[in-house]
């Protein structure tokens, strides 16, 4: 069938529209999980990419972002900074998950405007749809009911992000996306216990109480909600291509479309690490939304496709994590109780 005048402006088309070629792309947030990714596969691509330390320049203070945008010149400006964290540092933590992501989105965004940037990237999150939502939930269901307590925060920061690209685009024209990223996880997650999400809490959990050979690992709630994972990797290969494919007001969902209940992921990150004892849940702790499945019909029209089954990805994210570890964790589990994952996941 010919396409009509009207299917060629869809905006959600697998035709590139953007060449990186060339271009100065800047990833801010390069030590984080999503940041560290984006920058192995824009290796791949044939552009130049700048990247700066949080020592060299604070995201929250608008006079340091602003100074080194104007001096660095990006062309590209993918916003991987943020602070996050899982279900407790959200519920511990709710004055620093509202400054700094309000504060990155407002200096980045702005400056970037300011200096002509050519096209940026915001970051979401399926956290920042409502508790209740319909699910698979669709773009359109954004804003449509009160959010989930325990992320509140966050997710008001977010919401307020991606509200500053439409603004800014109906404003002055800025090609502003938004992509919105279901739970991720993969090399440089924050393994950290009281921070971090579900698979890096839970791989580290069960390895420790193999190494210590007890009979059971906690597991935070009832198991019973659903979360959909996407291994980082498969997330930042959806990014490169909602950059170079796709312009306009409507964010994008980027999931694997397949969800597990948290008994089941703890069953399968059991046999990917070798752990044998039992599984205690813990009711005290919060469950969290029932569920966050996304429907990815927008990013599937646009010629992407995960590529890491769950059960893959949680071994290659074990081995990341076995990897990390000091010489002689292994054996010495003294040292291994020691050693603190955030510190060397720190965005
Ligand atoms: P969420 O998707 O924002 O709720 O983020 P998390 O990844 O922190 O939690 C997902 C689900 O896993 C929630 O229902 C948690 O209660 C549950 N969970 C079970 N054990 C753990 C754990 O050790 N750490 C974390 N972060 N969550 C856990």
């Amino acid at each position: 069938m010919i396409a009509t005048m009207d299917e060629d402006r869809r905006p959600f088309r697998g035709n590139e529209i953007f060449s990186l070629t060339g271009k100065r792309v800047w990833v801010a947030g390069h030590r984080g999980m999503v940041g560290s990714a984006l920058v192995r596969r824009l290796r791949e691509e044939a552009c130049d990419l700048l990247t700066v330390t949080r020592q060299t320049v604070d995201l929250r203070r608008q006079a340091e972002v602003e100074s080194w945008m104007r001096a660095s010149r990006p062309d590209v400006v993918l916003i991987a900074a943020a602070t996050v964290g899982g279900i407790h540092a959200n519920r511990s933590r709710p004055a620093e998950f509202i400054y700094d992501n309000l504060a990155i989105a407002l200096n980045i965004v702005h400056t970037a405007c300011e200096i002509g940037v050519k096209k940026l990237l915001f970051l979401g999150s399926s956290c920042i749809y409502p508790k209740y939502c319909a699910q698979p939930m669709t773009e359109d269901r954004l804003l449509s009911g009160p959010l989930e307590p325990t992320n509140q925060w966050y997710a008001i920061a977010k919401l307020a992000g991606l509200m500053m690209g439409k603004a800014y685009r109906a404003q002055h024209g800025m090609d502003c996306i938004a992509a919105l990223p279901t739970n991720l996880y993969g090399p440089y997650d924050n393994f950290d216990l009281q921070q971090g999400h579900v698979i890096a809490a839970l791989l580290r959990k069960l390895h420790e109480a193999k190494l210590k050979g007890d009979g059971a690992v906690e597991i935070w709630g009832t198991g019973r909600p659903k979360r959909e994972f996407l291994h980082v990797d498969d997330l930042v290969d959806a990014l490169v291509r909602l950059v170079t494919h796709y312009s306009g007001d409507e964010p994008v969902n980027i999931g694997s479309g397949q969800e597990v209940s948290i008994a089941e992921l703890a069953d399968l990150a059991s046999r990917v690490v070798g752990y044998r004892g039992r599984l205690a849940y813990n009711t005290s702790m919060p469950d969290g939304s029932p569920r966050k499945l996304l429907d990815v019909t927008r990013m599937t029209e646009l010629g992407w496709q995960p590529r890491i089954p769950l059960f893959e990805g949680l071994q290659h994210a074990y081995a990341c994590y076995r990897k990390r570890l000091p010489p002689n964790a292994e054996t010495d589990i003294a040292a291994e109780l020691h050693w603190r994952g955030a510190d060397l996941s720190e965005a």
